[in-house]
């Protein structure tokens, strides 16, 4: 496909995203609780009454101080062995971290982001230690879970962190604003497990990151960590199928074992009665979509099988932005008719809404968008990472806008019905570059970031011409490949002539549209 061979469509731009229909007020977030832990001795293992981990796979560095780590070993590594509880929704987790300080300070503290702890109830932190110096002093206020070091971490050191906790998922609530957040919650025949675990904060800028929860867009910034997950599953139907992405290293039942590298996350669901389809792309990527027996429609002209049709959706998208932004990070990627509304993308896996596949009439209906469109976030999220709370249009517009590139090279004769569809009837206003913290509502929020976004990024490729702006984007994608990128990074990519060029562009949608480049970003 090379750079799709696109008529420039004028600028009339359309769009959406991940939580595209979600429009109405968001409720407050939860109040942070604190718990504060000061150990006065070390305690080894006392709380300890779960299960002992079975046979742990081996940590990279045994210890945490020798500091003579390679260029090329992960930042951080996590072990994590589950036992999960299937009738009660609940597991019992160990989770081994192995952290390299990869900052040029040296750290009296490491910070772990605990996205579960946003809700009530769902997150129960039972221990916290470091290896080898025992029980830890520790304190969780919300999803921060800042761990005092006995002694400060030198840069190019590890340490070693074990958490112990258990994970309580929550029902999905269909009647609630909040239900998009389904990703992890339940329903009476699947399981979702999205961002169910611990990761290390970022520290950038001589501090960890740490943004604050709302129900507006996503608020994580994840750099890339490896993975390396055993669950044991008990009290399960027979019909329970696991959907993860990474090398399946052992999957019998009630035993599962898989490894993910370069991963912002690791997430999973499990489904009763999932049906499974699959295809190898071109470039050998295996695309996996699991489905329930709703996704077969019923018509007069015979049944329909909405997943064949996400599937085939799926393995050409992938094709295509692999030749536009490089290559796919992972070998396998799951799909999941998910019970919850809308779509959520994560590392080597994403969820699509059951609604989106039970009305599937045709490219025209939100099944086709929504699935290229988290299969482009493997680009735009699990390839290039970026502070999802301060630059969300660096991701969610790239996004949609894969959404119209898709369409121009498959379905040419529907690029108007996209705009209007996606974009134009909504009329959207603001600016593109505001943080999720300015908008009052997800539908400004989308309105601003995701469709003004589409249009500026079909103005800038009007200013630039297609060839150079898709050539822009690929460089973007190259540099950023298991990264975490800002704007600066991107405008950075543009020559000084070419940036010039997308000057009366920026005027129109940016609230900061001089971007000062620094004279190496300009040389590059
Ligand atoms: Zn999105």
């Amino acid at each position: 496909m090379k750079i799709p061979r696109f008529t420039l469509p004028i600028l009339l731009l359309t769009l959406t995203a991940c939580a595209l229909s979600q429009a109405s007020a968001p409720q407050a977030a939860p109040t942070p609780t604190t718990v504060r832990v000061i150990q006065s001795t070390p305690v080894p293992t006392l709380n300890r009454e779960r299960q002992p981990i079975a046979s742990p796979p081996p940590a990279a560095t045994p210890t945490a101080d020798t500091c003579q780590q390679t260029p090329d070993a992960p930042t951080t590594q996590h072990i994590i062995t589950a036992d999960l509880d299937y009738t009660n929704r609940s597991l019992i987790v160990q989770q081994r971290i192995h952290y390299i300080n990869r900052t040029p300070e040296s750290l009296t503290a490491l910070e772990v982001h605990i996205r579960p702890n946003s809700t009530t109830e769902v997150f129960i932190l039972d221990t916290v230690s470091l290896s080898p110096s025992g029980a830890a002093n520790y304190e969780l206020t919300g999803q921060r879970l800042t761990i005092a070091l006995p002694e400060p971490l030198q840069p190019g050191c590890s340490q070693q962190i074990e958490l112990g906790f258990k994970v309580h998922v929550p029902p999905i609530d269909l009647s609630s604003d909040n239900a998009y957040q389904g990703y992890l919650g339940y329903s009476p025949r699947q399981m979702n497990l999205g961002q169910w675990l611990p990761v290390m904060a970022v520290h950038q800028d001589a501090g960890w990151v740490n943004n604050r929860e709302i129900p507006i867009g996503e608020q994580e910034v994840l750099e890339t960590a490896d993975w390396d997950v055993t669950l044991t599953v008990t009290h399960a139907p027979d019909n329970l199928r696991i959907a993860a992405p990474g090398a399946i290293l052992d999957n019998n039942p009630g035993h599962w074992h898989s490894t993910l590298t370069q991963a912002r996350d690791f997430s999973l669901s499990l489904g009763e009665g999932f049906q499974m389809a699959s295809q190898h792309t071109a470039s050998g990527v295996k695309i996996e979509v699991y489905s329930y027996d709703d996704a077969i429609l019923q018509t007069d002209a015979g049944p329909i099988n909405s997943a064949a049709f996400a599937l085939d959706s799926a393995v050409k998208s992938v094709d295509m932005y692999t030749d536009l932004f490089g290559a796919y990070p992972y070998e396998r990627l799951v799909i999941v008719q998910g019970d919850f509304p809308d779509g959520m993308e994560f590392s080597g896996i994403v969820f699509v809404g059951g609604e989106y596949f039970r009305s599937f009439g045709g490219p025209t209906s939100y099944l086709m968008l929504i699935t290229v469109h988290e299969i482009s976030h493997q680009w735009w999220y699990a390839r290039v990472g970026s502070d999802q709370a301060r630059y969300p249009w660096l991701d969610e517009a790239l996004a949609t806008y894969s959404e119209y590139v898709f369409i121009e090279e498959f379905y040419p004769g529907l690029k108007e019905w996209w705009w209007e569809f996606r974009v134009e009837r909504f009329a959207p206003e603001g600016f593109v570059d505001e943080t999720v913290y300015d908008f009052n509502s997800r539908r400004a929020y989308i309105n601003a970031v995701y469709l003004r976004g589409v249009q500026m990024l079909h103005d800038l490729r009007d200013n630039l011409g297609t060839e150079v702006f898709f050539g822009w984007l690929r460089r973007y994608a190259d540099a950023g490949a298991g990264q975490l990128m800002t704007p600066d990074d991107l405008w950075g990519l543009l020559t000084p002539a070419q940036f010039q060029q997308t000057a009366i562009t920026r005027q129109s949608y940016l609230k900061t549209p001089q971007i000062t480049l620094s004279a190496t970003q300009t040389s590059s």
